[in-house]
């Protein structure tokens, strides 16, 4: 070996030794290749008063701080994990991202989606202050609303009411993807104004219905925090190296009823690539993007909007399912998959399906919902 290999190879040895796991090493790299970081901009999120970075950063599936670090180092300022997610890792990962940064980054969490009691909902909040390693949680969230009755539950106000006065959480939210209109018009119609936030599911494909909605919860200063921003992210062939996903997040920032938008960034790439989006406007080449990219993911995108079920006389969950087959497809995390599938009840899981000789749901955009519920079954049962 001549030398300059040899200083090379033993070069590349002491550096993963020195940096550890490959990840790891990735993230540190990306990091360093030339990038120039926007200008932060910040909106009010509603009531509460905070001005978060439009641009928020949704950890879900972030597996290293650094990520989350490097985020909050150029003007990042929230951050939305839950309990659930990663088994609770992903808490630990943004409390690791969080040393030292805590004074200036705005901290979500949410509540399992299955605590409706007192005893439950401070077990949660506990477990989550331990895992982040912080005294307060700035918005804690009821998980996964499907309709009003968490939002109208005095166990649940009570509870969240007892932790704001131990200073353990400072506002309210929810977050839902089914029935998100529903959902909006209940806090629009709660005379107590109790919920500060909303995570909603929001994308260049959400209906009128939807957009109008965020405008009058915006309008009674809700803060709307949107989710789902880039339509599955999925990776289709039609495409070719054009990226969908920022052209995705500037359609969601051009309206400015939505406060801010909590992209999931796994790793560098998509964190520059999404904060990249603060500050630019959306153009006429990105609406072409979005078409062929709407065209490509139209024949099984599903928006969750839940409007299929009433149909069933089963009652199965299809809009959770279908979300549960985005996770393990499009987000490649069967992981989030699993989690999300386990959780419901079984009755009303892909499996009734079997049992049923004709299907009487109908989606409004079109899907096979049978052939979702057996893509269903084959990748979670
Ligand atoms: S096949 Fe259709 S109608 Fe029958 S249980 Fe499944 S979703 Fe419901
Ligand atoms: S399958 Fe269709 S109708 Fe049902 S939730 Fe999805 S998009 Fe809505």
């Amino acid at each position: 070996m001549k030398r300059r290999e040899f200083l090379k190879s033993s070069l590349v040895v002491s550096t993963s030794t020195l940096i550890g796991t490959n990840a790891f090493a990735r993230t540190l790299q990306k990091a360093a290749e030339p990038f120039v970081f926007p200008q932060p901009v910040y909106r009010t999120l509603g009531r509460t008063g905070l001005k978060i970075s439009i641009v928020s950063f949704g950890a879900m599936l972030t597996p290293e701080a650094e990520v989350l670090e490097v985020a909050f180092d150029h003007g990042v300022n929230y951050v939305d994990t839950a309990r659930r997610y990663m088994g609770g890792r992903n808490e630990e990962i943004v409390g690791k991202a969080l040393k030292g940064r805590r004074n200036r980054v705005y901290v979500a969490t949410k509540i399992q989606p299955a605590s409706i009691k007192k005893a439950t909902i401070f077990r949660d909040v506990e477990t989550s202050l331990k895992a982040l390693e912080t005294d307060y949680i700035d918005v804690i969230q009821l998980h996964n609303l499907t309709d009003n009755e968490r939002i109208f539950s005095s166990e649940i106000r009570e509870a969240l009411v007892k932790l704001k006065e131990q200073g353990k959480v400072r506002f309210f939210g929810v977050t839902s993807h089914t029935n998100q209109v529903q959902v909006l018009n209940a806090l629009m119609e709660d005379k107590d104004n109790f919920f500060d936030t909303a995570l909603i599911g929001y994308n260049f494909k959400s209906g009128n219905d939807l957009k109008d909605a965020i405008a009058r919860a915006a309008k009674k200063k809700i803060g709307i925090i949107a989710m789902k921003t880039q339509a599955g992210g999925y990776e289709t062939d039609s495409m070719g190296s054009i990226s969908p996903h920022r052209a995705a997040l500037k359609w969601v920032l051009q309206d400015t009823n939505v406060a801010a938008a909590i992209p999931g960034m796994r790793n560098m790439s998509e964190l520059k690539e999404d904060i990249g989006a603060m500050g630019l406007k959306l153009s006429y080449f990105d609406k072409l993007i979005l078409k062929r990219y709407s065209a490509a993911i139209s024949p099984f995108y599903c928006s969750f909007c839940g409007r299929c079920e009433p149909a069933c006389p089963c009652g199965v969950e299809i809009s959770t399912i279908n979300r549960c087959v985005m996770y393990a497809e499009a987000y490649k995390s069967m992981d989030l998959s699993r989690t999300t599938y386990r959780e419901i009840p079984q009755e009303v899981s892909a499996r009734a399906c079997l049992d049923c000789e004709t299907c009487t749901a109908r989606c409004v955009n079109g899907l096979d919902i049978p052939a979702k519920m057996a893509r269903a079954r084959k990748l979670l049962a």
